[in-house]
């Protein structure tokens, strides 16, 4: 959806006039306050909000809390997911330059390993911590996500230490070893080598049938 400039900075001004009304426990909200609040028409914010599917009901207005998601969510504002890495070998490193993992819906925050020639380094310009500090770390980064690019032996021990931060909430594990987590925790594998295994296995079948 192409939306114009001045009805962008008309949203983020919703957006911190609702945040303003939440904070003071407000729930409902007239279009003809906000305008008067904003210096704008109430037409043009029942049509601004009503453009995004936000339609306030005759007599009562909009709900504070509602609204205020609504925005948020157009806005895309503030949920940018915070994801560390670690073990930055080949695959690692690979992954942590390539453009496809640069995004403004999550970022590379830390990585970490247990080398002392990348402990305390810019790689890519991300911080390399030591594994053991991962649970302080990630806790005082909020980061919720883990990418895990460790050698197999090491990879239950790194996890432990991700899930004794408290707030990792999601696993992108490389390793192929079987991880043990609290079922808070999601954990998505992705393993190439299995996936080849799959594609020579069809491609063997469908030789096989000519
Ligand atoms: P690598 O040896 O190049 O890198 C491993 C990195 O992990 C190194 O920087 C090392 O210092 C670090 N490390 C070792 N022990 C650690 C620990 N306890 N805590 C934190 N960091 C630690 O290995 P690689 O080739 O990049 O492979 C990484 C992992 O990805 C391996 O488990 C490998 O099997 C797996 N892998 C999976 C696929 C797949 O398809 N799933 C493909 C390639 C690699």
């Amino acid at each position: 959806m192409k939306v114009a400039e001045p009805t962008i900075e008309r949203l983020v001004q919703y957006y911190r006039l609702l945040t303003q009304l939440k904070e003071e426990g407000r729930r409902v909200i007239s279009s003809q306050e906000i305008g008067e609040m904003l210096g704008l028409k109430a037409s043009q914010v029942r049509k601004d909000l009503s453009y995004f599917g936000e339609i306030g009901k005759r007599g009562v207005g909009y709900h504070v809390d509602r609204l205020h998601d609504h925005v948020s969510k157009i806005l895309s504002h503030p949920n940018v997911w915070r994801i560390g890495l670690v073990g930055v070998g080949r695959l690692g490193e690979a992954l942590l330059g390539h453009k496809s993992l640069r995004s403004d819906k999550f970022g590379i925050e830390a990585v970490f390993d247990v080398d002392p020639n990348k402990v305390g380094k810019m790689i890519e310009g991300v911080p390399c911590f030591h594994v053991d500090d991962m649970p302080k770390i990630l806790k005082e980064k909020k980061i919720e996500i883990i990418i895990l690019t460790v050698p197999a032996q090491a990879a239950q021990q790194a996890v432990d230490k991700a899930v004794a931060s408290g707030v990792v909430r999601g696993i992108l594990s490389f390793a192929t070893a079987p991880l043990v987590v609290p079922p808070d925790v999601l954990v998505y594998g992705v393993d190439i080598a299995a996936e080849l295994e799959k594609l020579l296995f069809y491609l063997k079948s469908s030789t096989s049938k000519e």
